[in-house]
This record gives structure tokens, C-alpha cells and sequence, in this order.
């Protein structure tokens, strides 16, 4: 299922092959974000064309909007949503933290939908289910964070939670698909422990004697000092099964990507090449494996005549100027938006290309 191509003999760094459901992926990989099945403001003949081989939908949100009737009438996400490959769906755990008044109990959660005014409960197995009925590739079992500043205790519960949901999810699942079977969607478990080494240890320990597909690492990048992060990433990627496909959730900035990826890190998703690109920011490269962001609103670009990025192949560096994107986000026009997401992803994809070239060359 997971097979490792090339392996850096710098680092820690691999080349892999994942076979899904529908097709095989290469990784390193990193997936843009469609929430709602949907990347903001680009089409998925543009997500394809810049390369991209899988995206990630969020399961809780699709449960509220467009909601999974709608969905099971198409026959899943790709068919309702027109991307036509693979799709990585998170299972709510995130927004157990990142949504306001959600609670907590040990055999579910509770969302509040301020929206509707509603409650949803959603339970380990819910989150399966509705992630089969959009048909993804790799499902996540649902996992609990408590969220950032954390007390020990509070990381202790919310290894404990995970490790009882994750055996549920697995169960739940086994009763679809017979777990040996290939032609089935993967299942991810999901490591949390905060940033205490005794806890991830445990955590990693209790999935793995569940076993899943890949592994990965939950509660991250949530606020704590960035050298603890890598500790643990850095921990937990030596112990991971070679074997395995290693998914670091909700990361990062590209040298946050790269340093991950020479720890043996597969796949990445972040929403920042689409967040930054909505707000005109733009990654402009400096040199190899290096870049700037520079904000495209600065008055300093009203009359600069140069693509974003000299360095740049995408279509909006090849076809428009600085200028005139500084004058599209001036007036406000979506297309601003747009041609900056456009190139930002682009950029992402460059970059991460770029590294395998590196990691095949035997060079990081
Ligand atoms: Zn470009």
C-alpha cells in the first residue's frame, strides 16, 4: 500500500508511493484545502493543472452545508464537487478545538451551530460514516485535541479520548471494509500528547497495536514554541513505522515543510498559500529553497511593471504585473484573489517539487 521509492542518505527524507482507492500518489505531497469541497476561489481545472494530485475536505463542515443527503445523491464528494482525484477527508477533530462552544463527553462530541442555532453530536463512528458516504480516499478517525495553552492532565484525557475513539473508528470500519482487503479507503489514525514525549509515546503505542494505515500527528503548530514542535516531530517520525505514511495535520510555512520532510514527514496540508494569496500576500522566491513574502497592497507596487515572481512559471507571473494586481485588489475585484491563490498554490507545488528533485539528486 505505502511504498518508499527513494530514501535520502542525508536525512530522513523518502520518496514514497501511496495506492488508493482510485489511483497512486507520490509523496512528499501536500494538499490544498477545500473546506466545503471547494479551494477558494480556483477551479479544480486550475488545481490540475498546477499539479495537484489530491485535496482535503472537512468532514464536519460538508455535514452542515451542503449536508451528506445532498452528497450520497451524487454518489460522493467528486462527483457533487467535479474534482475528479483523490480526496483526504479530516473527521472533525480540529473543529473540536477551533469551533466555539463545543463540549466534550466521553463517548462523543457536541457541535454548537451558531448559524442554525443547533446542536450535532457527532460520535467516532458518525464521522466514519459520513466520510464513506463522501466517498474519501483516506479517512481520519476522529481524534480530540483540547487546544492551546494545555495543562498535562488536560493532554492525558485528550490521549486517553483518542485512543478509545480511534478503536471504535476501527471497528466501525472493519464491519464495512475487511481491513486486509486493497480495494478499500485507507484509515488514518491520528497521535496526539501535546508536546510531552511520554504521552505521544503512549498514544503512538495504543494505535499501533489498533493499526492503521498512516499515521498522524495531531495538535501541532497550535501555538507552542516552534523548537518543541520539531522535538516532538522529530520523536515521533523515528518511531512511526517505516512502513507507513506520516501525515504532520495543519502545517505549515515551506521551511517548516522542508525541515519536516528531512524528518521523514509524507503528507502536509495548510491553509496558508490560499489564506496569504486572499490577503495579497505573495511568496516570491529568493533563491533555492528560499523566499520572501512580499504584500502586493504596498503602494510601492502601484506602477511596478514586473511579474509577481521573475523566478515564476505560473500563468499569472507569465500574463500580468505587479501593478496591475495591486490595482485589481484596490478595486476589490475577486479575480485579485484568485491570481494570487493561483500563484501561491503554484508556488507550494514548485517547492515541494523541488525537494524530491533534491531528496532523489541525494542532496537534502
Ligand atoms: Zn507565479
Amino acid at each position: 500500500m505505502f511504498k518508499i521509492l527513494s530514501q535520502s542518505k542525508k536525512s530522513r527524507a523518502r520518496i514514497g508511493k501511496l495506492k488508493l482507492i482510485s489511483r497512486e500518489i507520490e509523496t512528499p505531497l501536500f494538499l490544498p484545502i477545500a473546506t466545503f469541497g471547494n479551494v477558494k476561489g480556483l477551479s479544480f481545472e486550475e488545481i490540475k493543472k498546477i499539479g495537484y494530485q489530491m485535496i482535503l475536505a472537512n468532514t464536519y463542515h460538508l455535514y452542515l452545508k451542503p449536508g451528506v443527503e445532498i452528497i450520497k445523491k451524487f454518489k460522493g464528494l467528486k462527483n457533487f464537487c467535479g474534482w475528479r482525484g483523490p480526496i483526504l477527508t479530516d473527521s472533525g477533530g480540529f473543529q473540536i478545538f477551533s469551533l466555539k462552544n463545543t463540549r466534550v463527553f466521553e463517548d462523543f462530541v457536541e457541535f454548537f451551530d451558531e448559524i442554525e442555532g443547533k446542536k450535532h453530536k457527532f460520535f467516532p463512528e458518525k464521522s466514519i460514516e459520513i466520510q464513506l458516504n463522501l466517498k474519501s480516499d483516506i479517512l481520519m478517525v476522529l481524534d480530540y485535541f483540547c487546544g492551546y495553552p494545555y495543562k498535562k492532565k488536560d493532554i492525558e484525557k485528550s490521549v486517553v479520548l483518542t485512543t478509545k475513539w480511534a478503536q471504535r473508528s476501527k471497528i466501525f470500519f472493519e464491519k464495512k471494509f475487511n481491513f486486509k482487503k486493497h480495494s478499500r479507503p485507507l484509515l488514518f489514525g491520528i497521535i496526539q500528547g501535546g508536546i510531552y514525549k511520554d504521552l505521544r509515546e503512549k498514544s503512538l503505542k495504543e494505535l499501533l497495536e489498533i493499526g492503521f494505515d498512516g499515521y498522524a500527528i495531531g495538535g501541532l503548530g497550535v501555538g507552542e514554541e516552534i523548537s518543541k514542535t520539531f522535538e516532538i516531530v522529530d520523536f515521533l517520525t523515528k518511531k512511526i513505522p517505516e512502513n507507513k505514511p506520516r501525515y504532520l495535520m495543519g502545517f505549515g510555512s515551506l521551511e517548516q515543510i522542508l525541515k519536516a520532510i528531512k524528518k521523514g514527514v509524507d503528507i502536509f496540508d495548510c491553509v496558508i498559500p490560499t489564506r496569504e494569496g486572499r490577503h495579497g500576500r505573495i511568496f516570491i522566491k529568493t533563491q533555492k529553497f528560499k523566499y520572501k513574502i512580499i504584500n502586493i497592497l504596498n503602494a510601492k507596487y502601484k506602477k511596478d511593471k514586473k511579474p509577481l515572481d521573475f523566478k515564476c512559471n505560473c500563468f499569472v507571473c507569465q500574463n500580468f504585473s505587479r501593478s496591475f494586481l495591486h490595482h485589481l485588489f484596490k478595486i476589490k475585484d475577486p479575480l485579485a484573489m484568485r491570481l494570487a491563490s493561483f500563484h501561491n498554490l503554484y508556488f507550494y507545488f514548485e517547492f515541494i517539487k523541488e525537494i524530491k528533485k533534491a531528496i532523489k539528486k541525494g542532496e537534502i
